[in-house]
């Protein structure tokens, strides 16, 4: 680790072995898009972006996926939308929490056929 933390900055947060992580991604999908469509099918446009199901310091295999370029953007947009909500909330309701508490995970998202 070195430049220190840049906040919001995703990439410092990546662990060291990610190459290898984000290779095996790659060659488990096959090259393709991960993302299951409304229709029940699979996208299978090319995959060009590993990502996180559920956004945070999950760097497990079963946390990633491929996805193309236009279901990332798609994602991450959504998740730039959630977070700012979230912090929205935070700063209406100051919530002080126990370091023990367990808030429990991360609903999953509501649209997963798009
Ligand atoms: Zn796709």
């Amino acid at each position: 680790m070195s430049g220190g933390w840049t906040g919001s900055d995703r990439k410092s947060r990546l662990p060291d072995d990610w190459p290898l992580l984000r290779q095996i991604v790659f060659e488990r999908a096959g090259g393709r898009c991960e993302t299951i469509k409304k229709s029940g099918k699979r996208c299978w446009d090319k995959g060009t972006d590993v990502d996180h199901k559920r956004a945070g310091d999950d760097h497990s295999l079963a946390n990633l996926q491929l996805l193309c370029t236009w279901h990332h953007a798609r994602k991450s947009s959504r998740e730039g939308n959630e977070a700012q909500a979230a912090l929205r909330a935070m700063l209406r309701h100051p919530v002080e929490q126990h370091p023990g508490v367990i808030t429990g995970p991360p609903r999953p998202p509501k649209n997963k056929g798009f």
